[in-house]
């Protein structure tokens, strides 16, 4: 921590504003040379690679029978074959490729090969020959990893890393069962009923909830953060005057501060699907999922596309290079939190006047993350009308939503209130 030193003590009657010194030193990013913050930002290639090589694309086979019915066992993180009962976990990702450690020594940008950038070209549609039948058999990877051959009923999942951004890195699984996802989110619409919409309380049908994997990434990152500002301290306060006149004065000392911090960040979470990263709370309650966070992602799988049988999901379409702006914000938020511990004695406050964050390094992830989901579409509000969700953590089972209000009920709440006061009024008028 640097010792603060005194700009100038301020006479009476202060608090007085001091203009920083001009040029303290360069803080806007966009002054760094072209070539540094080029090579800071630009994403290397792949450098990780997660692909899970011993499973071949369509067929998802148990390893001791050969069955294709492979299901996620609920609540656990754990595939069961359905036919020999045989059970096993995939490998944690941080495990299997090193992705808890080294985050101090990150330089540059780190993609692993289900993080890498979408080509636009690919398709999102996948065709299987099945190799039980030799049927022709599609999976759409907007919102499907597996899909059941109708002529022989083997089921066939999507496990090659394609580039149109459909398949991970990772897969946290689900361990919220849906009976237990139902129960909170009927809690949490009970507690809210007094104002709910009529229509939503009669068409209200928990069950009908869906379990949905969203996309995220999950960075790791090591930066550096400058930040630059004014700090004040009261050194005297003292009244003139005399009845009504008498008025309080502060003396103030006002410091010019300067703080460097390094810091690295472990597993931050990012919103990888653009449509879900959208906060236009005019149309939707997408921001909802924010409120679910965080995810135990340290306990993330490798990929396996029949973690996901039974589930929908929605394909990542934003790439490291859309989220690094969003990510440079973060890591200021993270930075400024950090410093303020070492800003206490200024009683009067700090403002900071400049930032600066240098990125030295980071590392992304592509992960699936277990949401159960149950949306209400209601009509009128809006151009296509507002859409609720209650979501809950598929982990944690933390649950959180929006609830359509009947507008009337809070209007005749307001208006009681509203005529009572004018009632008065009325009333003395008259006399
Ligand atoms: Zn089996
Ligand atoms: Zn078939």
């Amino acid at each position: 921590m640097t010792q603060p030193t005194p700009v100038m003590p301020t006479g009476p009657g202060s608090p007085q504003d001091v203009p920083p010194a001009p040029g303290q030193f360069p803080l806007d990013p966009a002054t760094l040379p072209a070539s540094i913050r080029d090579e800071l930002q630009a994403p290397d290639p792949t450098a990780i690679d997660t692909s899970a090589t011993e499973l071949r694309d369509g067929v998802n086979r148990c390893p001791k029978c050969g069955s294709t019915e492979v299901r996620h066992r609920a609540g656990s993180d754990k595939l069961i074959c359905l036919f020999c009962r045989h059970e096993w976990v995939g490998a944690r990702v941080e495990d299997e490729f090193g992705l808890g450690e080294g985050i101090d020594d990150l330089r540059g940008t780190v993609i692993a090969s289900g993080a890498k950038t979408i080509q636009a070209d690919v398709s999102s549609l996948r065709t299987f020959k099945c190799d039980g039948c030799g049927a022709e058999v599609v999976v759409n990877t907007e919102n499907a990893m597996t899909a059941r051959c109708h002529w022989c009923r083997h089921v066939l999942g999507v496990n090659e890393q394609i580039d149109n951004g459909a398949v991970p890195d990772a897969v946290l699984p689900f361990h919220i069962k849906k009976d237990d996802a139902v129960a909170r989110i009927r809690q949490f619409v009970g507690k809210r009923q007094m104002f709910a919409l009529k229509a939503f309380k009669e068409q209200f049908s928990p069950e009908n909830v869906l379990g949905v994997y969203l996309p995220y990434m999950v960075v790791d990152a090591k930066a550096s953060a400058q930040v630059a500002g004014l700090g004040e301290v009261e050194t005297r306060r003292y009244t003139r005057g005399e009845g009504k006149d008498q008025k309080t004065f502060y003396d103030a000392d006002v410091y010019q501060l300067q703080r460097h911090v390094d810091f690295t960040v472990d597993d931050l979470t990012m919103e990888s699907s653009a449509q879900r990263g959208n906060l236009d709370t005019k149309t939707n309650t997408n921001n909802i999922i924010n409120t679910i966070l965080p995810f135990d992602t340290k306990n993330a799988v490798k990929w396996n596309a029949s973690y996901l049988a039974g589930y929908t999901s929605e394909k990542r379409d934003r790439d490291v290079e859309h989220l690094n702006p969003q990510l440079e914000d973060q890591l200021l938020s993270i930075a400024r939190a950090q410093v303020q511990s070492s800003v206490r004695q200024y009683g009067r406050g700090v403002r900071w006047e400049q930032e600066r964050i240098d990125v030295h390094g980071t590392r992304w992830v592509a992960m699936y993350l277990p949401v159960w989901l149950y949306s209400y579409q209601e009509p009128g509000r809006g151009r296509d009308g507002m859409l609720h969700y209650i979501a809950v953590n598929g982990r944690t089972g933390e649950t959180m939503g929006s609830v359509p209000v009947q507008q009337w009920k809070l209007i005749t709440a307001a208006l009681t209130v509203g005529t009572l006061v004018e009632g008065v009024a009325l009333w003395f008028v008259g006399r």
